[in-house]
Parts: structure tokens; sequence; C-alpha cells
């Protein structure tokens, strides 16, 4: 059984990040999303919600599954018995930072190989940041965010900005 894990913030999920989880979902048997709490940010949506929001908008892919995890990635990849890290990559300037993770990930942990998907053109420029950012300006989002998920999102981050 293949299983790779994809890694993020996910706050909040963006059509980027499906568009990266329909595709790595059909290259292994099992993808598990995770959400990593990362201790230096403080996210707009909870854990538990980034998690929800997820599951929700990929109900209808068999073999997803969603999950939350605080700590050191190369201990949960161990945990899962996974194959690979999943990364979306977007522009060049994702490279770098990512390219760094992948090989200290394989110094702590040889058996962790990090397979790189390149960005659909059309989500280029898509980031949760900007996402937030945008909407917390009043600025439409519409377009950026799963439809399942959307209004209830578009609504939480107008908030978030008041
Ligand atoms: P971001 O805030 O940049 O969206 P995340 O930490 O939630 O960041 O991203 C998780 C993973 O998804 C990273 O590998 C990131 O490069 C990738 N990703 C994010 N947005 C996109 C996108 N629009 N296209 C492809 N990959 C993406």
């Amino acid at each position: 059984m293949r299983i790779a894990v994809y890694p993020g913030s996910f706050d909040p999920v963006t059509r980027g990040h499906f568009d990266i989880i329909e595709r790595a979902s059909r290259l292994f048997d099992r993808l598990v999303v995770v959400v990593l709490v990362n201790p230096d940010k403080r996210p707009v949506f909870s854990a538990e919600e980034r998690v929800l929001f997820i599951e929700r908008i990929t109900a209808g892919i068999e073999n997803v599954e969603v999950d939350s995890f605080d700590g050191l990635l190369a201990d949960y990849f161990k945990e899962k018995g996974a194959t690979a890290v999943v990364k979306g990559l977007r522009a060049m300037s994702d490279f770098e930072y990512e390219f760094q993770m992948a090989l200290i990930n394989k110094q702590i942990n040889p058996e962790m190989e990090t397979l790189f998907l390149n960005t659909s053109g059309e989500y280029m420029y898509l980031s949760s940041s900007i996402v937030r950012q945008l909407a917390s300006f009043g600025g439409d989002v519409s377009s950026f965010i799963p439809a399942e998920i959307r209004d209830e999102i578009v609504e939480r981050l107008r908030k978030a900005g008041e």
C-alpha cells in the first residue's frame, strides 16, 4: 500500500490545495492530508475547523483521509508508514524553502522522499495568505475557495478582518 502525506497549514484550504489533493490521490493508494499545527503561526481557523473543511471538500474522493498533527513531520511520516511526502510548487519562490525542507527530512529519515507536484497554471498566484488578506479588506475571494465551503469561509474571514 503506497501512502502519501500532504502537509500544510491550509488556513484556509484553497482550490490550489484541492487541485494538488485530487491529482496526488490518483498517484497513490491512499493520501493523508495533514494539517500541521505550527506554533509560530496564529491561524484564523482552528486545526479542527481546517480538518473539517478539508473533509467536506474531499468527501467524494475515496482514498483521501484528513488528519492534524502537532509535531515533527518526520515522526508523523513514520507513524503512518508513508512512502512519500507530496508538496505543491507554485513559483520559483516556493522552491528554495521546499527544497531545504525536503533535504532536511531526507537527512532525518533517508526513506522520506518528497514529491513535488507543479501547480496548475490557473492557481499559480493563489495562496491562503493572499485569500486571508483580500477577504479582510472585503475583496471577493469566492473563486479561490471550493464551492462547498465558500460561504462559511468568506463570512469568517470577513469577520476576522473587522
Ligand atoms: P499557503 O499558505 O502557501 O497556501 P500551505 O502551507 O497551506 O500554504 O500549503 C501547503 C502546500 O500546498 C505547500 O506545498 C504549498 O506549496 C502548496 N500549495 C499552496 N497553494 C498552492 C497552489 N495554488 N498550487 C499548488 N500548490 C499549492
